[in-house]
């Protein structure tokens, strides 16, 4: 139990799984109310049974705009303030290559995993950004991934979405300072429920890596909960002289690379 986030309200995306989830639960125990946006019924449900009190869940998609507006007015309405906006909720491609995709499949699944990947992020910033300017010390704080710099760990339409998050996290934080400082978590290969597109047939795509830690250099496959203390750094006062950045936290994945192209 720590107290680095007392007094601070944060809004996470995706909250009810992997990623997302760890970052609710290291916040909590940090002191912080948490507000979650999340489709997953089940997993809301799991959350305010565990969570009465210093959780409040909206239950939609981040792809609509109106959505984000509730999750951002529950929270301040719970506790009365916001100060951490947390872009977190994606999709994956299975590293589905171009060739492998129909023209049909390739429209409807760049609209699917950008609306939720990239758009998800920039109307979730957009609903929180009036509260964060109330706020004290704001933040804005985005799962990105080893996708966001380096090819091969998913397909084209993953890695494109996740390189423009990268290039979302230097805009949004050009556009906001000197208010809200803007910056990027960046991992790499984590078992998560990581889900696929609903507009591409699973079986018709190869699957994720599926890497075991003697893939990885560090030779540790890691938890969710691993990469929490970045997203505590983001969102505390130890990180004000950072704004712009993405924090590659990916056990040293992209320096060995993802081995040759998926067919
Ligand atoms: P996850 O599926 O375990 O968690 C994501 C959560 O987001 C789920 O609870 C899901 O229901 C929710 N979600 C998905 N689409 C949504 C939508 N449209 N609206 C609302 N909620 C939605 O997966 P995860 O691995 O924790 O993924 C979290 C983020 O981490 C994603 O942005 C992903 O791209 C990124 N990431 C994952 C990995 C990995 O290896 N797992 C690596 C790098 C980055």
């Amino acid at each position: 139990m720590g107290n680095r986030l007392v007094d601070r309200v944060v809004l996470v995306t995706g909250g009810g799984s992997g990623l997302g989830r760890a970052v609710v639960d290291r916040f909590l125990t940090e002191g912080a109310k948490v507000g979650v946006l999340e489709r997953n019924l089940s997993r809301v449900e799991e959350l305010e049974n565990e969570y009465s009190d210093s959780v409040v869940c909206t239950v939609g998609d981040v792809s609509s705009a109106d959505d984000n507006v509730r999750a951002v007015t529950a929270t301040v309405e719970k506790f009365g303030q916001l100060d951490v906006f947390v872009g977190n909720a994606g999709v994956y491609d299975h590293r589905a290559s171009l060739e492998s995709l129909s023209m049909g499949q390739i429209d409807a699944a760049f609209r699917e995993l950008f609306d939720i990947n990239v758009k998800g992020f920039l109307l979730g910033s957009k609903s929180a950004i009036p509260e964060l300017r109330k706020a004290k010390a704001p933040s804005i704080i985005f799962t990105a991934s080893v996708s966001s710099v380096s090819a091969g760990f998913g397909g084209s339409l993953y890695v494109a979405a996740k390189h423009a998050v990268a290039g979302m996290t230097r805009q949004l934080a050009y556009e906001l300072a000197p208010r809200i400082r803007v910056n990027a978590v960046a991992p790499g290969y984590v078992p998560t429920q990581l889900g696929g597109l609903e507009s591409l047939d699973a079986s018709g795509v190869k699957s994720n890596p599926g890497l075991s830690a003697l893939d990885l250099p560090l030779q540790v496959l890691p938890t969710p909960y691993d990469f929490t203390s970045i997203y505590l750094l983001l969102a505390s006062g130890e990180s004000s002289v950072m704004t712009g950045s993405v924090i590659l936290a990916d056990g040293g994945t992209s320096i060995w690379g993802p081995g040759p192209a998926v067919r």
